[in-house]
């Protein structure tokens, strides 16, 4: 059986993606579709009836998460999961995690039309609010049946208005069966928009992505002493302020001498933020990322070092506590040798490159061998209305990941 030049149907994946985009759309084309809200479930329930339309076995989980099961040969196997997301940022675009769902929705929905049956049976995956907009944190939906989150935080988790998850979910009537969660899968792919520019810098087309990154959260705190802006003499000042100043600077420093590493001081609160008071006490977040854990916690270790010398050089005192860590993570060398093998056999210029945001793919590499396919962002735009991948290039990627997952789910 030939099957390395089976292609997608372009017509019908843009058609299904441009169903997607007219459901919770905003007026400069992007999507406002909050995990769990009446847009969310109205796509909800346009995507489980194109999985029946597929004769898919349609389950629906204690979190809310949608599969659709196609039979294999050896139908008791494990499967190869396919997925993503279907849930937006506020003022998100067409493409993001959307992507992800409907081009799986599209690789089987070509293998059904040309009759091929796969060794392995394939699951098609929609993870509950994967932003973290509305239901903070992200993933939960992953996060949840790869055991990082329990279901009790998970249900009590609550939206701006005091909506738990829970109510949540049983508002839209998507609360499902702990028993229908993903469970025992071989494999699992997520195609997603880059969200970055590295692609289009690179002018290639196929992300192959090796990980994801680690993150760290540092929350600084400078304590000084809040005074008079006239009467206090400069010489006598405590300002918490100036040396947070001197601090910043300290962070892109170390950043510019550890290639790979990238800092964000993306969060400052001055106390008490007044013209004419000295300022007595500054907050402020540092999210550090590397691939490379050790890295990072060598990172952490020098910036300690060099904001407390800058704190004694400057009369004042820091206090720097870690407020989250989440490691890096690395995906499956036999998944990206498998995208590879599949972009090389239709032509496709490839990158290995890893991801600075997190993804589904980030927890279920917990169940089982994972991999992503990202495709190009243009201007590495994303989380924006303004988020675009190119129709080729959605084509093209859904035809990588159809012969991915051709390979993947053939038993060896
Ligand atoms: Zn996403």
């Amino acid at each position: 059986m030939e099957t390395t030049k089976l292609m997608v149907n372009r017509k019908r994946l843009l058609d299904t993606i441009n169903v997607s985009s007219s459901i919770g759309s905003l007026e400069n084309g992007g999507l406002n579709r909050l995990a769990l809200t009446e847009d969310d479930k109205k796509m909800r329930n346009i995507f489980v009836k194109w999985l029946r339309e597929e004769k898919l076995e349609v389950r629906v989980d204690d979190l809310g998460n949608i599969y659709g099961r196609r039979k294999g040969t050896f139908n008791d196997s494990p499967a190869v999961a396919i997925g993503s997301h279907l849930d937006t940022q506020p003022c998100g675009g067409r493409f993001d995690g959307i992507l992800g769902v409907l081009t799986a929705l599209e690789v089987v929905r070509t293998l059904n039309e040309n009759n091929i049956e796969t060794d392995y049976p394939i699951e098609i995956v929609n993870f509950t609010n994967e932003e973290g907009a509305r239901f903070e944190p992200p993933m939960l939906g992953s996060g949840g049946v790869a055991g990082e989150f329990t279901k009790d935080f998970i249900y009590n988790t609550k939206d701006n208005e005091n909506i738990s998850f829970q109510e949540a979910l049983i508002n839209i009537q998507y609360m499902g069966d702990e028993k229908h969660r993903l469970r025992d899968i071989k494999y699992f792919i997520e195609l997603h928009v880059e969200q970055g520019p590295i692609l289009e810098n690179n002018n290639k087309l196929i992300g192959i992505v090796e990980g994801i990154q680690g993150i760290s959260w540092l929350n600084v705190k400078v304590v000084g002493e809040t005074n008079h802006a006239g009467p206090t003499p400069m010489e006598n000042r405590k300002d918490a302020l100036a040396p947070t100043a001197k601090m910043v600077t300290k962070v892109y420093e170390i950043t510019n001498e550890i290639e790979g590493l990238k800092t964000t001081v993306g969060k400052l609160n001055v106390k008490p933020n007044i013209t004419n008071v000295i300022p007595g006490e500054v907050e402020f977040m540092i999210d550090v990322r590397h691939k490379d854990d050790e890295i990072r916690a060598v990172t952490i270790d020098r910036l300690r070092e060099q904001l407390g010398t800058i704190a004694v050089m400057n009369n004042v005192e820091v206090t720097i506590s870690t407020d989250w860590n989440s490691d890096a993570v690395l995906f499956s060398s036999k998944v990206m040798d498998a995208i590879s093998e599949a972009a090389g056999v239709l032509g496709y210029s490839t990158l290995r490159l890893f991801s600075g945001p997190g993804h589904d793919a980030k927890y279920i590499s917990k169940m089982a061998d994972t991999g992503m396919i990202f495709l190009p962002s243009i201007n590495g735009i994303s989380h924006n209305e303004k988020e675009l991948t190119l129709e080729d290039d959605i084509e093209k990627g859904a035809n990588v990941l159809l012969n991915t997952i051709l390979k993947l789910a053939r038993a060896q």
